[in-house]
């Protein structure tokens, strides 16, 4: 019964392939021509960012200052959208994924964070999980999770940061110790997306000696004895998901659940991450362009000075220099989302390159977006300040902005 859910999810959004379908007129929220984010995709790909527009427009945007404000995890409408294929975006079709490209997540995250960006950020991890479970997990594995995950019947949490281990994740500290065919993890991990809620926690732990060979990746289920959650942290944003420590004391997990080999648990969290900053920072396109439509509309209509704000050149360059900088953003992030795809030797770079462009230059774009709203943009009553309050995280997690600096520098020396 679940596995032709996800299976018909998977299929309707590959089946976009054949032509266009769906919904048939475009919700895409005051589309300007410059800043068009369908210019340069091919017809298919204009179909799933119409339909993504059409859900983020009818099933998010008017719910996201209620999700933000009340604190609430939105899974009726995630399971909703995982039947439009966006639970698995890029998970393989026979595990109940759409099987896109890199490239196609990018423009859906990027549709869907116009209707609300906490939320989509994310899903965006949430796929990030299911990818690594299904490109290095076991068949066994692939077959018993994934369909599940892309369906969004469960939720995934990535578990790699700990109390002590932010920048320098590789120091992680969190133990597994083998006692014959289970791990015995002992530590905590801090600032877990989805935790307490999420079903399936995929863990960075060691297993061995120090630096990253020594850690493996394992699939912790929520219920097992000596899992537990911390207390809801509260947030400056990303208030539609919760975020929680994750801590094992004594619990046994199975080595059935380990994900690849053991040393290798550095390495696929990393490439799982090369993905997630492609799709962070999508997020961060999808919030500056609806900040930059809000604030050209705002400029309309606001009269200072017997006259539109819009009249006024200073706030005309200034809209300008928003719209190249959005555009620059997405150029970023769609030529290394295709090295990604294409798994080319400089996409680690290029994805550090495009996470640390485009998130500072979109959270510059919304804040800014908010200074041409004056007063009005810094109440609650205006979507302005919730793009502002989510995108803003985005400069901080997924490998910080000081580190895709320390990641970009460290391969231009290596030349
Ligand atoms: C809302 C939220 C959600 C999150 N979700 C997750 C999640 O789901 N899973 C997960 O594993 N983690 C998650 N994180 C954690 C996030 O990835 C870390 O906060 C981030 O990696 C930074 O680590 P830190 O906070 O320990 O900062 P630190 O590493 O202590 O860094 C502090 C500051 O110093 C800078 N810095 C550090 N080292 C250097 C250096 N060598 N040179 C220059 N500058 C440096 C950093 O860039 C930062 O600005 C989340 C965080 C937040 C806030």
């Amino acid at each position: 019964m679940l596995r032709g859910t996800f299976q018909r999810a998977g299929a309707w959004l590959r089946g976009l392939r054949r032509g266009p379908r769906g919904p048939a007129e475009s919700a895409r929220r005051g589309v300007v021509s410059c800043i068009d984010p369908s210019m340069g995709l091919n017809e298919e790909q204009k179909e799933f960012q119409k339909v993504a527009f059409n859900f983020a427009a009818r099933e998010m945007a008017p719910h996201m200052a209620e999700w933000d404000q009340k604190e609430l995890f939105p899974v009726d409408m995630m399971r909703k959208a995982a039947q439009l294929g966006f639970g698995g975006v890029y998970i393989q079709t026979d595990v109940g994924g759409a099987g896109l490209s890199r490239l196609d997540a990018s423009v859906i995250f990027e549709a869907l964070a116009t209707g609300c960006t906490s939320t989509t950020a994310y899903m965006s991890i949430h796929n990030m999980c299911v990818w690594m479970i299904d490109r290095f997990g076991s068949e066994e594995q692939r077959q018993r999770l994934c369909p599940p995950l892309c369906a969004m019947e469960m939720f995934a949490s990535y578990c790699l940061t700990e109390p002590g281990s932010g920048s320098d994740a590789a120091s992680l500290v969190t133990s597994a110790v083998r006692q014959q065919d289970h791990y015995i993890l002992n530590g905590s991990k801090a600032f877990i997306s989805g935790g307490g809620e999420a079903d399936i926690y995929v863990v960075m732990c060691r297993t061995g000696g120090p630096g990253p060979r020594g850690i493996s990746c394992v699939v912790v289920e929520k219920g097992t004895p000596g899992l537990s959650f911390g207390k809801k942290e509260k947030k400056v944003g990303w208030n539609s998901q919760p975020t929680r420590a994750v801590i094992f004391e004594d619990c046994a997990v199975p080595v059935a659940n380990r994900i690849g080999d053991e040393g290798q648990g550095f390495l696929i969290a990393m490439k799982g991450l090369n993905g997630g900053r492609i799709n962070v920072a999508s997020c961060s396109l999808g919030a500056a362009h609806a900040s930059l439509v809000l604030a050209r509309d705002y400029l309309k209509v606001r009269e200072q000075f017997g006259q539109p704000l819009a009249n006024n050149q200073y706030l005309q360059f200034q809209l300008a220099e928003m719209a190249a900088r959005l555009v620059a953003s997405r150029l970023m992030i769609r030529t290394a989302a295709m090295a990604l795809q294409e798994e080319r030797e400089d996409a680690v770079v290029l994805c550090s390159m495009a996470k640390l462009f485009a998130t500072d230059e979109c959270f510059a774009i919304c804040n800014q977006a908010l200074q041409m709203h004056g007063g009005y943009g810094y109440l609650k009553d205006y979507a302005i300040q919730q793009y502002v309050r989510d995108s803003r995280v985005h400069q901080i997690l997924e490998g910080s902005n000081e580190v895709m600096r320390m990641l970009i520098s460290r391969s231009l020396l290596q030349e």
